[in-house]
């Protein structure tokens, strides 16, 4: 459920109709739900009762700071991927306890950042990573708290580019050597083994991936603690896919994910850490477009907006479907027409939906695609010299522009002409 709804025929974000936004801050741009994301962090927090546990919302998601605001003054932690996201996570409020860190190509830079400021846990990847660590925190004089992130070879049934639970994918440590591995990280003392880690994949739409992943990682936790390892926490990643397309069967809910987790893992007896992103951001952030022109071509019409790929990549990079509806309910009946729906960037990838069946739309007309909270303005660039897209935030009958659109000036002084040319 999200909070984008028609009211007399005119889409809003919880009270505000998107128009206005529109005449506010022209388009395109991305609007957020306040409401939708406190919604979907408190369902994975209840999800979750009884069992001591943290969310630590992924912030590669959405980091704009006032979202990390919000989620972080819910209790939310936050899962960072980068000195930048640690930096975000901290300047948004959220204390170092609760930030953990992922990925696999942490520099020694970005852990004295996290060890001197604070952090949960580092998600440490590799062999060399643990190396590297341990080597920062004997200079520091202080132990890095590690889960090491085992690959457990499952497959996550999603789209190959977001897919990281196999064992040719380049994340974690292989589970068939996570006991030699272990051993290792024991034997380093700038290091304290706290737990385990896994994220076998994103959009997940089925339950059953996370249930093999997490059933090795209960076997796992046993043979570990049988070889004398203090496992305390273990962190399930993210991954709980949304449902793009509505008319879709939906995927499998946070409580339904916290039911299996409280059965697999419950008699452990660890610490849960969840690193949901997409579930909490996608369904509470809307792309609003415009229509620049409707073209006709030779076999098809082409719906020209001024919204593309460069403000939001995913149907171009992961052929990912977003719905796309008008801003102005079409009064009922009437015909619907075929649209391929672009936008203006010179390459032919830079098409949003072939073939789609819409409601006739004409020049000037306002869109919005849904779904777009989480992996969209991330992702934007300044591709073809557009400015990077603005963001806002509404809560109520609030709004708030949460990320400006750069002027051109700004843009031209980003760069710099030598004084020798
Ligand atoms: C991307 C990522 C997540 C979040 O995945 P979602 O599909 O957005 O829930 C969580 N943990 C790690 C390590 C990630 O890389």
């Amino acid at each position: 459920m999200d909070h984008f709804l028609y009211r007399d025929g005119v889409l809003h974000a919880e009270d505000i109709p998107l128009p206005d936004l529109s005449a506010q801050t022209g388009t395109p741009f991305y609007v957020y739900s306040a409401a939708t994301l406190t919604r979907h962090f408190r369902l994975f927090d209840e999800a979750l009762e009884g069992m001591e546990h943290l969310v630590c919302y992924a912030v590669k998601a959405n980091s704009n700071l006032a979202v990390l605001r919000l989620l972080g003054g819910l209790g939310a932690g936050a899962d960072v991927v980068s000195g930048g996201e640690y930096r975000k996570a901290r300047a948004a409020g959220i204390p170092g306890e609760r930030i953990v860190f992922s990925g696999v190509g942490k520099t020694r830079e970005e852990m004295r950042l996290a060890l001197g400021e604070g952090i949960r846990q580092f998600n440490v990847e590799s062999e060399p990573e643990m190396e590297a660590l341990n080597a920062v925190a004997l200079s520091m004089g202080t132990r890095a708290p590690v889960a090491l992130r085992i690959n457990p070879d499952v497959d996550a049934k999603t789209h190959a580019k977001i897919s990281t639970g196999k064992s040719e994918n380049k994340f974690g440590i292989p589970i068939s050597r996570a006991g030699s591995t272990y051993a290792a990280a024991a034997a380093l003392p700038g290091l304290e083994v706290v737990g385990i880690d896994m994220h076998i994949g994103s959009q997940l739409t089925d339950l059953a991936p996370f249930e093999q992943a997490y059933t090795k990682l209960a076997a796992l936790t046993r043979t570990l603690r049988g070889d004398g390892h203090r496992i305390v926490r273990l962190d399930l990643g993210g991954g709980l896919g949304i449902p793009y397309e509505r008319s879709n069967s939906a995927p499998p809910l946070p409580v339904e994910y916290g039911h299996m987790v409280r059965r697999v893992l419950g008699d452990t007896g660890c610490e849960i850490l969840i690193e949901p992103g997409r579930l909490i951001a996608g369904n509470a952030g809307v792309l609003v477009a415009r229509v620049i022109y409707v073209k006709h071509g030779e076999d098809r019409d082409f719906l020209i907006l001024d919204a593309a790929m460069n403000d939001l990549i995913r149907p171009a990079m992961y052929d990912a479907h977003h719905d796309i509806v008008p801003v102005v309910e079409p009064e009922p009946g009437g015909d619907s027409v075929t649209y391929d729906v672009v936008g203006p960037v010179c390459e032919t990838g830079d098409t949003f939906a072939r073939q789609r069946r819409l409601k006739p739309l004409k020049e000037g007309d306002l869109v919005a695609f849904r779904s777009a909270g989480a992996y969209g303005a991330v992702m934007a660039s300044e591709y073809n010299s557009r400015p990077l897209v603005p963001e806002v935030l509404v809560s109520g009958d609030h709004s708030a522009v949460i990320r400006a659109r750069p002027s051109f000036e700004e843009m031209l002084n980003r760069d710099t002409i030598p004084e020798w040319l």
